[in-house]
């Protein structure tokens, strides 16, 4: 039974690096939930065998001005010379169907989430070690000896909002943290300020 009728929305942040989109796969690969994942906008090119619409809306630089002028972001943030932003509509609406709608999303947009939904949950992922990050941005082949400096530093910078979080989850393996998110998902749903309301009134019925 079902005591809560609008949607959760989860938000998963944190640190660069740390393997938030191999978390969030992970998470939708597991069975026994009807998460939704709300695409992203953005204007960086699409990577080999990403989908429009799927991976991102891939958008103009022009196109995404246009929308932050429309108010027509949730929030969002320019990344390594790029621009990413949650489309706001599609989360209402998603919302107001009951879904449980999961925003993976870096820390600067995270952190314009937070102060518009209160009641949303947020979960920082942190390596398991300053050296684990570093191996991994290392092995991911993808940046220079000073990209992969540049990203540590921003990284150790962002380590220091953990804080302004509800949850800390720690990557260590993806599986388990992918579980742990799972587990923070079903807790949040017992919640007694989620539920009291629809339970009062089931009483009474
Ligand atoms: P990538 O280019 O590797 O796909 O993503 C770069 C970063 O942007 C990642 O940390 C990812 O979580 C973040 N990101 C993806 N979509 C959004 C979004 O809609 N808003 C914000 N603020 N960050 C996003």
């Amino acid at each position: 039974m079902k005591l809560n009728e609008r949607g959760l929305l989860i938000v998963i942040s944190g640190p660069s690096g740390v393997g938030k989109g191999t978390v969030r796969r992970a998470l939708f690969e597991m069975t026994g939930h009807d998460l939704v994942y709300s695409v992203s906008m953005t204007t960086r090119a699409p990577r080999p065998g990403e989908i429009d619409g799927v991976d991102y809306y891939f958008v103009s630089k022009e196109t995404f001005l246009e929308r932050i002028k429309n108010n027509q972001f949730l929030e969002w943030a320019e990344f390594v010379g790029n621009y990413y932003g949650t489309p706001l509509d599609k989360v209402e609406e998603q919302l107001d169907q009951g879904k449980e709608v999961v925003l993976e999303i870096e820390v600067e947009g995270a952190l314009q989430v937070r102060r518009q939904m209160k009641d949303a949950v947020f979960i920082f992922i942190v390596p398991p070690g300053k050296k684990a990050l570093y191996e991994r941005l290392r092995e991911r082949g993808t940046d220079t000896p000073e990209m992969i400096e540049k990203r540590m530093r921003k990284a150790e910078s962002e380590f220091l909002l953990a804080h302004k979080y509800d949850y800390i989850v720690v990557n260590d393996e993806v599986h388990n943290a992918a579980d742990r998110i799972m587990a923070i998902i079903r807790a949040e749903h017992a919640k007694t300020e989620r539920t009291i309301h629809n339970y009062i009134k089931m009483l009474g019925e």
